[in-house]
């Protein structure tokens, strides 16, 4: 009998008691390779000394202070640290306890840069299709995932959906990548005028798509061409790296490979390393100035802002991908990974695409590799695959869901950045066999 309001009401999952480095432990004594860092969190693993150190250090010296009394040396030196490693034009970080909570305030901070403008009649925010930006209502009324807005539409603010970059899918035979993303970027800027001029307020999008259609890479030129677009109507760009973010894909921002910048962009996961539940959003120097110079307040906020624990341990996380050299160790290795995910499925019958960037991946398993079409919703095949591996003893992150008429089930591969090459070639070898009895079976 449990008490706790598990997700799945009707089955309790295994019991975690323990974690060390890339592997968890859980009550009956099996040792999971945790190949997703959960949800794309655990950057440096589970158990790191020196984040352990800094948020007992900080728990002793000071566990809480309300933001609306005190700012603390932590948290500046947090912010301090965040700016000096952004994208260029941030200037201020607005730290947060998570990814929702982050898109929540990115919205807000929109919005009330526009009132501060003497626009308010800008009031519409255009998302994409098959994207995920968090599950409070702000956030799931941009998201673009079907399934799990559908309950909830009734209760959300309108927004207008645009096509995501999803080569794999939606790119036509006679058009080149650069020539697809200038599609889509065109495709945005009707959406905008269709709006009518000075209406919108911003485009939000993950610079790499995660939790809903699997690890969406940008073809090259698109966010070039999603920039220009938004700067010619005077409309923000919102990236959401909350997965992405924080050194997944090799840069400590993914749309550094992009070579953009944002007006605001959020992080999360990656930040805290899953130590602390932390996220922060980080806004453009004309936007805290706007504010700055017009009412001086923004009109938003948590009991959690800033929390002193929290930032110790992001501070620590970030120091130690500094200090370690991970970034350029998630680059190389990610390559191998990439190739040795290749070398194990990628003639398999049931994947139609593998994607990633650094250690960031997406396998998308199909029914039919020449048609591209789906396994039936009724199989459950990622459900499935996630209970397979897991008898396996490998945590990876399928999901499936229904958008726009269409189903797929993909997996998602978030390895934590210190995992070693044996590490990373065991992973592979549970998922393929995971992947190849699931699909075979499904397919019969
Ligand atoms: N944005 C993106 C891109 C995400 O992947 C997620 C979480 N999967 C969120 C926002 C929401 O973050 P959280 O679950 O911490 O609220």
């Amino acid at each position: 009998m449990t008490h706790v309001f598990h997700r799945h009401l009707r089955r309790t999952p295994p019991r975690a008691v323990s974690a060390n480095g890339v592997y968890i432990e859980d009550a009956d004594g099996r040792r999971y390779l945790d190949a997703s860092g959960g949800a794309a969190v655990s950057s440096l693993g589970h158990g790191h000394p020196d984040v352990l150190a800094a948020m007992q250090a900080q728990m002793g010296q000071l566990a809480y202070a309300h933001t609306s009394f005190f700012t603390t040396d932590v948290a500046e030196r947090l912010a301090d640290e965040l700016i000096r490693t952004a994208p260029q034009g941030m200037s201020h970080a607005y730290l947060v306890s998570g990814g929702s909570e982050a898109i929540e305030a990115a919205l807000k901070m929109a919005r009330q840069y526009f009132v501060e403008l003497g626009q308010p009649e800008r009031t519409h925010f255009i998302a994409r299709r098959q994207s995920y930006h968090g599950n409070t209502l702000g956030a799931l009324a941009v998201g673009g995932n079907a399934w799990r807005r559908e309950p909830f539409a009734p209760l959300l603010m309108p927004a207008t959906h645009v096509a995501p970059c999803y080569p794999y899918r939606e790119q036509r035979p006679d058009e080149s990548p650069e020539q697809y993303g200038q599609r889509l970027a065109s495709e945005l800027e009707a959406a905008i005028v269709a709006q009518g001029p000075g209406r919108v307020i911003a485009f939000i999008a993950e610079t790499v798509g995660g939790a809903t259609a699997g690890v969406l890479t940008p073809v090259p030129g698109y966010f070039k061409a999603v920039r220009s677009v938004c700067d010619r109507h005077g409309v923000l760009l919102i990236l959401d790296e909350v997965m992405c973010g924080m050194g997944r894909t090799g840069s400590l921002y993914a749309c550094e490979q992009e070579g953009i910048s944002p007006d605001l962009v959020t992080v999360a996961k990656g930040l805290g390393g899953g130590y602390q539940p932390v996220g922060a959003v980080l806004a453009g120097k004309h936007i805290v100035e706007a504010m700055s110079r017009g009412s001086g307040f923004f009109q938003h906020g948590h009991t959690y802002l800033g929390h002193p624990v929290a930032c110790a341990a992001a501070l620590a996380v970030q120091r130690v991908i500094h200090r370690d050299g991970l970034l350029g160790k998630v680059r190389d290795d990610g390559h191998r990974f990439g190739e040795w995910l290749r070398e194990a499925l990628g003639e398999h019958p049931h994947v139609g695409d593998i994607r990633g960037r650094g250690f960031f991946w997406g396998i998308e398993l199909v029914a039919d590799r020449a048609s591209k079409r789906p396994f039936d919703p009724a199989l459950a095949v990622n459900a499935r695959l996630k209970g397979d591996a897991m008898q396996r003893g490998l945590l990876c992150y399928p999901f499936g869901g229904t958008v726009d008429g269409l189903h797929g089930d993909h997996v998602l591969l978030a390895p934590p950045f210190v995992a070693t090459q044996d590490e990373l070639r065991e992973a592979v070898r549970l998922l393929a066999a995971s992947v190849d009895a699931v699909t075979r079976a499904a397919a019969r």
